[in-house]
Protein backbone atom coordinates (compact mmCIF):
# COMPACT_ATOMS: atom_id res chain seq x y z
CA UNK A 1 0.00 0.00 0.00
CA UNK A 2 1.53 3.07 -1.14
CA UNK A 3 1.45 6.90 1.42
CA UNK A 4 0.36 10.22 0.76
CA UNK A 5 2.98 12.73 0.27
CA UNK A 6 1.41 16.03 0.18
CA UNK A 7 3.81 18.72 -1.94
CA UNK A 8 4.07 22.24 -1.67
CA UNK A 9 6.40 22.90 -4.66
CA UNK A 10 8.16 26.04 -4.12
CA UNK A 11 10.76 25.97 -7.38
CA UNK A 12 7.33 27.89 -8.73
CA UNK A 13 6.42 31.61 -7.72
CA UNK A 14 3.68 31.03 -5.33
CA UNK A 15 2.39 32.65 -2.22
CA UNK A 16 3.77 30.60 0.54
CA UNK A 17 1.43 31.47 3.06
CA UNK A 18 -1.55 30.24 1.14
CA UNK A 19 0.57 27.96 -0.19
CA UNK A 20 1.11 26.35 3.28
CA UNK A 21 -2.67 27.09 4.53
CA UNK A 22 -3.52 24.09 1.58
CA UNK A 23 -0.63 21.87 2.47
CA UNK A 24 -1.98 21.68 5.93
CA UNK A 25 -5.75 21.43 5.05
CA UNK A 26 -4.90 18.49 4.35
CA UNK A 27 -3.41 16.63 7.75
CA UNK A 28 -5.24 18.99 10.18
CA UNK A 29 -8.40 16.66 10.96
CA UNK A 30 -6.35 14.34 12.63
CA UNK A 31 -5.57 16.56 15.39
CA UNK A 32 -8.22 17.84 17.52
CA UNK A 33 -9.84 20.95 19.25
CA UNK A 34 -8.40 21.93 22.42
CA UNK A 35 -5.14 19.61 22.17
CA UNK A 36 -2.13 20.23 23.06
CA UNK A 37 0.35 19.43 19.97
CA UNK A 38 4.00 19.22 20.65
CA UNK A 39 5.32 21.06 17.37
CA UNK A 40 9.48 19.84 17.30
CA UNK A 41 11.79 21.58 15.84
CA UNK A 42 15.32 21.83 15.48
CA UNK A 43 16.22 25.54 16.85
CA UNK A 44 19.91 25.75 14.89
CA UNK A 45 23.24 25.54 16.61
CA UNK A 46 24.41 29.22 17.80
CA UNK A 47 26.48 29.87 14.40
CA UNK A 48 24.06 27.92 11.89
CA UNK A 49 22.35 29.79 9.88
CA UNK A 50 20.21 27.21 7.78
CA UNK A 51 17.60 25.96 10.06
CA UNK A 52 13.70 26.63 8.89
CA UNK A 53 13.03 30.14 9.40
CA UNK A 54 11.13 30.88 12.67
CA UNK A 55 8.14 32.77 9.97
CA UNK A 56 7.18 29.47 8.64
CA UNK A 57 7.25 27.90 12.19
CA UNK A 58 4.82 30.89 12.98
CA UNK A 59 2.42 30.07 10.08
CA UNK A 60 2.15 27.15 11.75
CA UNK A 61 1.45 27.23 15.00
CA UNK A 62 -1.47 30.40 13.68
CA UNK A 63 -2.81 27.57 11.50
CA UNK A 64 -3.14 24.85 14.71
CA UNK A 65 -4.48 27.79 16.64
CA UNK A 66 -7.08 28.99 13.99
CA UNK A 67 -8.78 25.34 14.61
CA UNK A 68 -8.49 25.93 18.64
CA UNK A 69 -5.68 23.39 19.00
CA UNK A 70 -2.73 24.28 21.49
CA UNK A 71 0.53 24.06 19.94
CA UNK A 72 3.78 24.34 22.16
CA UNK A 73 7.11 24.28 20.35
CA UNK A 74 9.62 22.33 21.48
CA UNK A 75 13.12 21.05 20.93
CA UNK A 76 15.69 18.66 23.13
CA UNK A 77 19.19 19.23 24.70
CA UNK A 78 21.68 18.34 22.45
CA UNK A 79 24.42 15.40 22.61
CA UNK A 80 27.37 17.34 22.01
CA UNK A 81 29.56 19.52 24.58
CA UNK A 82 31.04 21.68 21.73
CA UNK A 83 27.64 24.03 21.13
CA UNK A 84 25.13 26.27 23.08
CA UNK A 85 22.38 23.20 23.70
CA UNK A 86 24.28 21.84 26.25
CA UNK A 87 20.92 22.12 28.82
CA UNK A 88 17.46 23.95 29.16
CA UNK A 89 18.86 27.01 29.90
CA UNK A 90 21.36 27.48 26.95
CA UNK A 91 18.52 26.07 24.56
CA UNK A 92 16.07 28.73 25.70
CA UNK A 93 18.73 31.07 24.92
CA UNK A 94 20.19 30.18 21.85
CA UNK A 95 16.37 29.80 20.69
CA UNK A 96 16.11 33.38 21.21
CA UNK A 97 19.44 34.47 19.52
CA UNK A 98 17.87 32.38 16.39
CA UNK A 99 14.58 33.72 16.34
CA UNK A 100 12.41 31.30 18.02
CA UNK A 101 10.42 33.65 20.95
CA UNK A 102 7.44 33.23 22.73
CA UNK A 103 6.46 36.42 21.39
CA UNK A 104 7.46 35.99 18.04
CA UNK A 105 6.00 32.33 17.88
CA UNK A 106 2.48 33.38 19.63
CA UNK A 107 3.07 30.11 22.05
CA UNK A 108 4.95 28.61 24.72
CA UNK A 109 8.94 27.32 23.93
CA UNK A 110 9.15 23.94 25.80
CA UNK A 111 12.47 21.90 26.11
CA UNK A 112 10.75 18.43 26.44
CA UNK A 113 13.43 16.77 28.16
CA UNK A 114 13.82 19.19 31.25
CA UNK A 115 16.73 20.55 32.62
CA UNK A 116 19.76 18.54 31.84
CA UNK A 117 18.20 16.64 28.89
CA UNK A 118 17.34 13.33 30.97
CA UNK A 119 13.69 13.66 31.77
CA UNK A 120 11.64 11.30 30.10
CA UNK A 121 9.71 7.90 29.73
CA UNK A 122 11.83 4.85 28.53
CA UNK A 123 10.23 2.74 25.96
CA UNK A 124 11.54 -1.08 25.08
CA UNK A 125 12.75 -1.17 21.82
CA UNK A 126 14.10 -4.06 19.26
CA UNK A 127 17.65 -3.71 18.40
CA UNK A 128 21.02 -4.94 18.93
CA UNK A 129 21.96 -1.28 19.62
CA UNK A 130 20.22 -0.70 22.63
CA UNK A 131 17.17 -2.37 24.77
CA UNK A 132 15.06 0.66 25.45
CA UNK A 133 15.13 4.53 24.72
CA UNK A 134 14.08 7.32 26.38
CA UNK A 135 11.25 9.53 25.09
CA UNK A 136 11.43 13.33 25.86
CA UNK A 137 9.04 13.91 28.16
CA UNK A 138 6.93 17.23 27.02
CA UNK A 139 6.96 14.82 24.23
CA UNK A 140 5.43 11.73 25.08
CA UNK A 141 2.92 13.99 27.35
CA UNK A 142 1.50 15.68 24.35
CA UNK A 143 -1.73 14.61 22.73
CA UNK A 144 0.08 14.62 19.02
CA UNK A 145 3.32 15.56 17.51
CA UNK A 146 3.85 17.83 14.81
CA UNK A 147 7.07 16.72 13.64
CA UNK A 148 8.48 19.30 11.78
CA UNK A 149 12.24 18.75 9.64
CA UNK A 150 15.06 20.57 7.97
CA UNK A 151 16.45 17.90 4.81
CA UNK A 152 19.74 18.28 5.44
CA UNK A 153 23.26 16.44 5.14
CA UNK A 154 24.54 14.56 8.09
CA UNK A 155 28.00 13.65 8.52
CA UNK A 156 27.03 9.96 10.18
CA UNK A 157 23.87 8.92 8.47
CA UNK A 158 24.24 11.08 5.35
CA UNK A 159 20.86 13.12 5.58
CA UNK A 160 18.30 13.43 8.23
CA UNK A 161 15.12 14.37 7.65
CA UNK A 162 11.79 12.74 9.88
CA UNK A 163 13.16 9.67 10.55
CA UNK A 164 16.86 11.59 12.59
CA UNK A 165 14.33 14.48 13.97
CA UNK A 166 11.92 11.17 15.67
CA UNK A 167 14.65 9.40 16.57
CA UNK A 168 17.73 11.68 18.41
CA UNK A 169 14.78 14.69 18.08
CA UNK A 170 12.56 13.56 20.39
CA UNK A 171 14.69 11.45 22.81
CA UNK A 172 17.06 12.08 25.54
CA UNK A 173 20.83 12.85 25.51
CA UNK A 174 20.99 8.77 26.83
CA UNK A 175 19.08 7.75 24.29
CA UNK A 176 21.12 9.86 21.65
CA UNK A 177 24.35 8.76 23.11
CA UNK A 178 23.14 5.02 22.55
CA UNK A 179 22.30 5.68 18.96
CA UNK A 180 25.58 7.26 18.52
CA UNK A 181 27.53 4.35 20.36
CA UNK A 182 26.61 1.92 17.12
CA UNK A 183 28.67 4.01 14.90
CA UNK A 184 31.57 3.05 17.48
CA UNK A 185 34.75 4.79 18.54
CA UNK A 186 38.15 3.19 17.22
CA UNK A 187 41.85 4.47 18.51
CA UNK A 188 44.22 3.64 15.36
CA UNK A 189 47.66 3.52 17.29
CA UNK A 190 49.36 3.11 14.03
CA UNK A 191 47.98 6.56 13.07
CA UNK A 192 48.66 8.13 16.42
CA UNK A 193 51.36 10.51 17.25
CA UNK A 194 50.20 10.84 21.03
CA UNK A 195 49.97 15.00 20.90
CA UNK A 196 47.48 14.74 23.49
CA UNK A 197 44.80 17.23 21.62
CA UNK A 198 41.92 14.55 22.25
CA UNK A 199 42.78 14.59 26.04
CA UNK A 200 41.51 18.14 25.78
CA UNK A 201 38.84 17.45 23.12
CA UNK A 202 37.22 15.70 25.72
CA UNK A 203 35.10 17.21 28.18
CA UNK A 204 33.65 14.38 29.75
CA UNK A 205 36.90 13.24 31.10
CA UNK A 206 36.67 9.52 28.73
CA UNK A 207 40.70 9.92 27.32
CA UNK A 208 43.54 9.48 29.44
CA UNK A 209 47.47 8.94 28.23
CA UNK A 210 49.27 6.31 28.99
CA UNK A 211 52.91 5.51 27.68
CA UNK A 212 52.17 8.56 25.39
CA UNK A 213 48.73 7.06 23.57
CA UNK A 214 45.56 7.77 23.88
CA UNK A 215 43.27 5.62 25.92
CA UNK A 216 39.53 5.35 25.93
CA UNK A 217 37.12 4.22 28.79
CA UNK A 218 33.62 3.51 27.59
CA UNK A 219 31.11 3.84 30.24
CA UNK A 220 32.71 7.50 30.89
CA UNK A 221 32.40 8.33 26.37
CA UNK A 222 29.57 9.77 25.11
CA UNK A 223 30.25 9.06 21.52
CA UNK A 224 29.99 12.79 21.00
CA UNK A 225 32.68 12.90 18.49
CA UNK A 226 34.48 15.81 19.55
CA UNK A 227 37.82 13.71 20.20
CA UNK A 228 37.50 12.37 15.75
CA UNK A 229 36.97 16.27 14.86
CA UNK A 230 39.80 17.28 17.32
CA UNK A 231 42.55 14.52 15.72
CA UNK A 232 44.25 16.31 12.37
CA UNK A 233 45.74 12.54 12.00
CA UNK A 234 43.01 10.93 11.40
CA UNK A 235 43.95 8.43 14.07
CA UNK A 236 40.51 8.56 15.61
CA UNK A 237 37.70 7.08 13.65
CA UNK A 238 33.96 5.21 13.42
CA UNK A 239 33.55 1.59 12.72
CA UNK A 240 33.90 0.64 8.52
CA UNK A 241 30.85 0.07 8.79
CA UNK A 242 29.43 2.64 11.88
CA UNK A 243 27.22 4.91 9.60
CA UNK A 244 25.60 1.85 8.37
CA UNK A 245 25.30 0.97 11.66
CA UNK A 246 24.26 4.56 13.06
CA UNK A 247 21.41 4.58 10.79
CA UNK A 248 19.78 1.55 11.38
CA UNK A 249 20.26 2.67 15.13
CA UNK A 250 18.30 5.64 14.16
CA UNK A 251 15.16 3.58 12.87
CA UNK A 252 15.34 1.73 15.84
CA UNK A 253 14.61 4.42 17.92
CA UNK A 254 12.15 6.34 15.83
CA UNK A 255 10.38 2.96 15.79
CA UNK A 256 10.76 3.23 19.81
CA UNK A 257 9.47 7.03 19.75
CA UNK A 258 6.32 5.88 17.56
CA UNK A 259 5.59 3.09 19.40
CA UNK A 260 5.35 4.91 22.61
CA UNK A 261 3.47 7.84 21.10
CA UNK A 262 0.99 4.63 20.73
CA UNK A 263 -1.91 5.76 18.95
CA UNK A 264 -1.56 9.24 19.42
CA UNK A 265 -2.03 11.93 15.91
CA UNK A 266 1.65 12.17 14.35
CA UNK A 267 2.06 14.41 11.96
CA UNK A 268 5.77 15.00 9.51
CA UNK A 269 6.26 17.70 7.24
CA UNK A 270 10.11 18.16 5.36
CA UNK A 271 11.36 21.69 4.79
CA UNK A 272 13.18 21.25 1.67
CA UNK A 273 14.57 24.74 1.78
CA UNK A 274 18.29 25.54 2.43
CA UNK A 275 19.57 21.76 1.63
CA UNK A 276 23.31 21.72 3.04
CA UNK A 277 26.05 19.20 3.20
CA UNK A 278 25.65 18.90 6.95
CA UNK A 279 23.03 19.27 9.88
CA UNK A 280 21.56 22.18 11.59
CA UNK A 281 24.15 21.51 14.78
CA UNK A 282 27.02 22.52 12.46
CA UNK A 283 28.52 26.13 12.76
CA UNK A 284 28.49 26.15 9.23
CA UNK A 285 26.93 23.40 7.31
CA UNK A 286 28.69 23.69 4.40
CA UNK A 287 27.43 24.20 0.98
CA UNK A 288 23.61 24.36 -0.06
CA UNK A 289 23.88 21.52 -2.63
CA UNK A 290 20.70 22.42 -5.06
CA UNK A 291 17.61 25.12 -4.99
CA UNK A 292 14.89 24.82 -3.04
CA UNK A 293 12.22 22.50 -3.35
CA UNK A 294 9.58 23.12 -0.95
CA UNK A 295 7.76 21.53 1.62
CA UNK A 296 6.12 18.26 1.96
CA UNK A 297 3.86 16.80 4.52
CA UNK A 298 2.30 13.31 5.29
CA UNK A 299 1.59 10.94 8.32
CA UNK A 300 4.15 8.48 7.25
CA UNK A 301 7.52 9.05 8.12
CA UNK A 302 9.31 6.56 5.68
CA UNK A 303 7.60 7.73 2.76
CA UNK A 304 7.83 11.39 3.24
CA UNK A 305 11.71 10.73 3.95
CA UNK A 306 12.06 8.35 0.81
CA UNK A 307 9.98 11.16 -1.13
CA UNK A 308 12.49 13.88 0.05
CA UNK A 309 15.61 11.93 -1.10
CA UNK A 310 13.52 11.78 -4.70
CA UNK A 311 12.97 15.10 -5.33
CA UNK A 312 16.42 15.79 -4.25
CA UNK A 313 17.48 13.16 -6.79
CA UNK A 314 15.43 14.84 -9.55
CA UNK A 315 16.98 18.49 -8.60
CA UNK A 316 20.09 19.80 -10.29
CA UNK A 317 23.08 19.75 -7.98
CA UNK A 318 24.92 22.94 -8.43
CA UNK A 319 27.85 22.16 -10.70
CA UNK A 320 30.93 23.47 -7.94
CA UNK A 321 30.28 20.65 -5.55
CA UNK A 322 30.99 18.15 -8.85
CA UNK A 323 28.92 15.35 -7.34
CA UNK A 324 25.58 13.64 -9.30
CA UNK A 325 22.72 11.89 -7.78
CA UNK A 326 21.49 9.27 -6.71
CA UNK A 327 21.68 10.24 -2.83
CA UNK A 328 24.11 13.06 -3.30
CA UNK A 329 24.22 13.75 0.56
CA UNK A 330 24.65 10.25 1.14
CA UNK A 331 27.53 10.56 -1.38
CA UNK A 332 29.14 13.86 0.34
CA UNK A 333 28.50 11.95 3.57
CA UNK A 334 30.20 8.63 2.77
CA UNK A 335 26.79 6.26 3.18
CA UNK A 336 23.64 5.36 1.45
CA UNK A 337 21.46 7.53 2.95
CA UNK A 338 18.48 5.42 2.53
CA UNK A 339 19.33 2.59 4.85
CA UNK A 340 17.84 4.36 7.91
CA UNK A 341 14.26 4.35 5.47
CA UNK A 342 14.82 1.21 4.51
CA UNK A 343 15.19 -0.27 8.01
CA UNK A 344 12.31 1.59 9.66
CA UNK A 345 9.56 0.07 6.80
CA UNK A 346 10.87 -3.39 7.69
CA UNK A 347 10.06 -2.79 11.33
CA UNK A 348 6.78 -1.51 9.91
CA UNK A 349 6.39 1.76 10.61
CA UNK A 350 5.85 2.99 6.97
CA UNK A 351 6.08 2.46 3.28
CA UNK A 352 8.33 3.99 1.36
CA UNK A 353 5.66 3.47 -1.89
CA UNK A 354 4.13 6.60 -1.84
CA UNK A 355 2.41 8.77 -3.87
CA UNK A 356 3.55 12.57 -4.55
CA UNK A 357 0.09 15.09 -4.83
CA UNK A 358 1.50 18.33 -5.91
CA UNK A 359 -1.18 20.98 -4.01
S1 LIG B 1 44.64 13.61 18.75
FE1 LIG B 1 45.02 11.87 17.40
S2 LIG B 1 47.22 11.80 17.13
FE2 LIG B 1 46.81 13.10 18.91
S3 LIG B 1 46.90 11.66 20.67
FE3 LIG B 1 44.78 11.77 20.05
S4 LIG B 1 44.53 10.05 18.61
FE4 LIG B 1 46.74 10.42 18.83
S1 LIG C 1 36.07 9.87 23.96
FE1 LIG C 1 35.57 11.12 22.16
S2 LIG C 1 33.45 10.55 21.65
FE2 LIG C 1 33.86 9.83 23.76
S3 LIG C 1 33.11 11.51 25.06
FE3 LIG C 1 35.30 11.85 24.71
S4 LIG C 1 35.40 13.22 22.94
FE4 LIG C 1 33.33 12.36 23.02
Amino acid sequence: MSSEVYFLDLREPIDVMRGMDNLMEHFISCFKPKSKIAVKVHIGERGNYTYIRPFFVRKIVDFLKSFEINPFITETVALYPTGLRRNELEILETAKYNGFTEEGLGCPIIVADGPDGENGLDIDVESPYMKSIRIAKAIIDADGVLLVSHVKGHIFSGFGGAIKNLAMGCTTRSSKRLQHAAHGIILRYDMCNGCGKCLEACVFSAISMENGKPIREESRCMYCGNCIFSCDRNAITIFENGKERFQESLAHAAAGVIKGLKNKPMVFMNFLIDITQMCDCATPAGNIITQNIGILASRDPVAIDEASLDLIDASPIFPNLNISPPDPLGKINGTNSRIQIIELEKLGMGSRRYKLIKI
